[in-house]
């Protein structure tokens, strides 16, 4: 890893959401993929794009999905007879949204156990009571119903469990290795963060107001079951957040600089553009099958790893993002309406010929260079409001100037340096950003 980068270094990298790609002896996040091609680009110094070539990456995804309606009923057979099944959920929205009986009817047959009232944001503290249910019960597969946030406390149940260090929080914080994980399936009922796809977590402790990430590759699920059914009666706002939030992780792969990499550019591109068509669907008609179902995939295929292969990614929006919801408890998404477009703007010259070509292809946009940017980022922020997310923080009644201070400490307090696909995003530059979106 580049010295120079300290701010891509382990500690950073298991704090923010990311993708994990198989490499050499074990996974690297996309951060470190980051910071190699930091490392090659920035020598040459300045804003000049320096990627002449796809960076060298080795892809390995394991989990088995298990897509459409009536998937449900296959528990019964991907769930392993012999063990004892501990079925984690969130607030019961489950059991009112018919979910709930199917997996106990797909389970008639084995051993569960029950750990309900897993937070959106998922928190260390709850996770922790589940772990002494799994070491007392000698729990042998984790079965998470819900969305992404359960999704995330069951991974770190999983690696938590059987964690050989005295204190599990070290695999948040100080990036301790998980030797072991409980496998795990998962039931998807809200399309957003992908976690059904890929090996991180993000976990939050109310103590310290502190919201970090994990990856390892023991906590791929071994199968996730999207039935796009379980997500007809969704709230107005998850079904946004859940469109913004794969939104922006596709923007945070693909709004960089260019890579040469024209297919993972067209991927992204289509995956921007079928939310675009798809989500004003699910506003007339909540219960559109096909629209839930595009949605659903887009959502698995933004954080998956597919479309960052190869490729310098930002990320910013998120490292800011979660520290706003540490904060100030918003939703993650509406913490990434409120970001992207203001890390758009501040980046603007470095992200030029992307944003260029986003409001091209995606927008369909036309006219100087500088005129397609700017407005290819209001379409998005037009968008991320249609959509129910409001992109500015008055919105959310959060005063932009103590926000501004209360990150921009946090990150001077890390240590961490510069922040985005090119590592220039100094702690002054994430003040601004969250002033100017006041
Ligand atoms: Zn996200």
């Amino acid at each position: 890893m580049n010295s120079q980068f300290s701010y891509f270094g382990p500690q950073f990298a298991f704090k923010c959401i990311c993708l994990v790609l198989v490499a050499g002896r074990g996974l690297i996040s996309l951060y470190g993929g980051i910071q190699f091609a930091l490392h090659n680009c920035m020598h040459l110094g300045g804003l000049e794009v320096t990627f002449q070539a796809m960076q060298n990456f080795t892809f390995h995804n394991p989990v088995q999905i298990v897509f459409g309606k009536g998937s449900i009923a296959k528990l019964a057979k991907l769930v392993p007879a012999s063990a004892k099944v501990l079925v984690v959920y969130g607030g019961g929205s489950i059991k009112a949204n018919g979910v709930y009986p199917q997996v106990m009817a797909a389970l008639a047959k084995h051993q569960v156990f029950e750990f309900g009232g897993v937070e959106p944001n998922p928190r260390y503290e709850t996770c922790m009571k589940a772990v002494e249910l799994c070491r007392k019960e000698n729990i042998g597969f984790l079965l998470s119903v819900g969305g992404g946030s359960v999704l995330d406390g069951t991974k770190f149940i999983a690696a938590a469990t059987g964690f050989k260090g005295s204190d599990p929080w070290d695999i948040l914080a100080q990036g301790a290795e998980v030797t072991s994980a409980i496998p795990l399936g998962c039931v998807l009922t809200l399309p957003a963060t992908g976690s059904e796809m890929n090996a991180g977590a993000v976990v939050s402790r109310n103590s310290t107001q502190e919201k970090l990430f994990f990856v390892s590759n023991l906590v791929y699920p071994v199968f996730s079951i999207l039935d796009p059914e379980t997500t007809f009666t969704l709230p107005l706002r998850q079904t946004a957040n859940g469109i913004v939030d794969a939104f922006v992780h596709t923007l945070e792969q693909y709004l960089t600089f260019p890579a040469d990499a024209p297919l993972q550019d067209r991927q992204a591109e289509a995956i921007l553009n079928t939310l675009i068509e798809e989500a004003p669907k699910l506003a007339k008609d909540p219960k559109n099958y096909s629209a839930r179902a595009n949605i659903m995939w887009c959502a698995t295929q933004a954080l998956n790893g597919n479309i960052g292969l190869g490729i310098p990614q930002d990320w910013s929006t998120h490292g800011i993002g979660h520290e706003i919801t540490a904060f100030y408890g918003l939703d993650h998404a509406q913490t990434l309406a409120i970001i992207w477009p203001g890390v758009a703007r501040n980046r603007m010259a470095g992200k030029l010929a992307k944003l260029v070509q986003y409001g091209q292809r995606v927008w369909g946009l036309s006219g100087a260079d500088a005129e397609v940017a700017e407005a290819a980022i209001e379409k998005t922020e037009q968008f991320f409001t249609t959509v129910g997310c409001p992109t500015r923080l008055s919105a959310y009644k959060v005063d932009a100037g103590e926000a501004a201070k209360r990150v921009s400490e946090r990150f001077v307090a890390r240590g961490q340096g510069g922040i985005g696909e090119r590592g220039d995003i100094t702690t002054e530059e994430v003040a601004k950003i969250i002033l100017s979106r006041r």
